[in-house]
């Protein structure tokens, strides 16, 4: 194992990494951390609706999805992406396959992870790949499972943003200034061709999650200019030495 920063999202589909996470991966990665992204499907009969209207087989559909999630890791400088291929609507996994994401979540030991919101009733999906993060996450830490290999220490799992926010009992306790690596996060999103709906709306989210950048590292007291910006909910309470 190599001595450098890691962090791992755990994507319910395809596409969740690059509208939700996008700048945090990609600003991550220009700062040396190896990103893994761990796909547990490609979201292939939920969010794939244009292929079918198309009139595309569901291997096509998932041939398509692939594609696209590793040209838009590519642009975001994801170091691994890897695809469970697991199925959607709904995503299920079995004992086994959660043995797979724990042996994952061990091998990269993630500084920090990243996953959907905790309650999603439009996309089920969402909310059971973040319960099935935290169930693995503490898999990973247990000493009892698989002794003798390295056991996780306690990164945080930060929330990304949802879609229909305000529906989802997401609240955001931290704003991430990803302006540097826009462009490349606006580049991934456009790798996206079965949802160009979403271009310019994750553009303007990332709009307001700036002013709330600007506004929480000190507002007009010398707050820090930002122009694009994420925000996550983080599960787990952070231990300082000084506040
Ligand atoms: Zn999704």
């Amino acid at each position: 194992m190599s001595d450098k920063k890691t962090a791992l999202v755990i994507s319910a589909h395809a596409a969740d990494f690059v509208w939700r996470c996008g700048g945090a991966i990609a600003l991550h990665a220009e700062m040396g951390y190896n990103v893994t992204v761990a796909c547990l499907s490609f979201g292939e009969r939920g969010e794939s609706a244009r292929l079918w209207k198309e009139g595309k087989s569901l291997d096509e559909v998932k041939a398509i999805r692939r594609g696209e999630a590793e040209e838009a890791a590519k642009a975001l400088g994801v170091h691994d992406l890897v695809c469970f291929d697991l199925g959607d609507y709904p995503l299920e996994l079995s004992r086994d396959n959660k043995t797979d994401l724990v042996n994952l979540i061990r091998k990269v030991q993630p500084s920090f992870m990243l996953s959907h919101s905790q309650y999603d009733p439009y996309n089920t999906d969402h909310m059971y790949t973040t319960q099935v993060a935290l169930e693995c996450r503490m898999i990973a830490q247990a000493w009892g499972h698989n002794p003798g290999e390295k056991v996780l220490g306690a990164p945080q799992l930060y929330l990304f943003e949802p879609h229909q926010t305000e529906q989802m009992g997401w609240k955001p306790d931290t704003f991430l200034d990803i302006t540097p690596v826009w462009d490349k996060k606006r580049a991934a999103m456009e790798h996206m061709n079965g949802q160009v709906h979403l271009w310019d709306y994750y553009t303007s989210v990332a709009q307001q999650r700036a002013n709330h950048f600007k506004r929480n590292s000190g507002g007009m007291s010398g707050g820090r200019d930002c122009k694009y910006a994420e925000g996550f909910q983080s599960i787990f309470p952070r231990t300082v030495d000084e506040l």
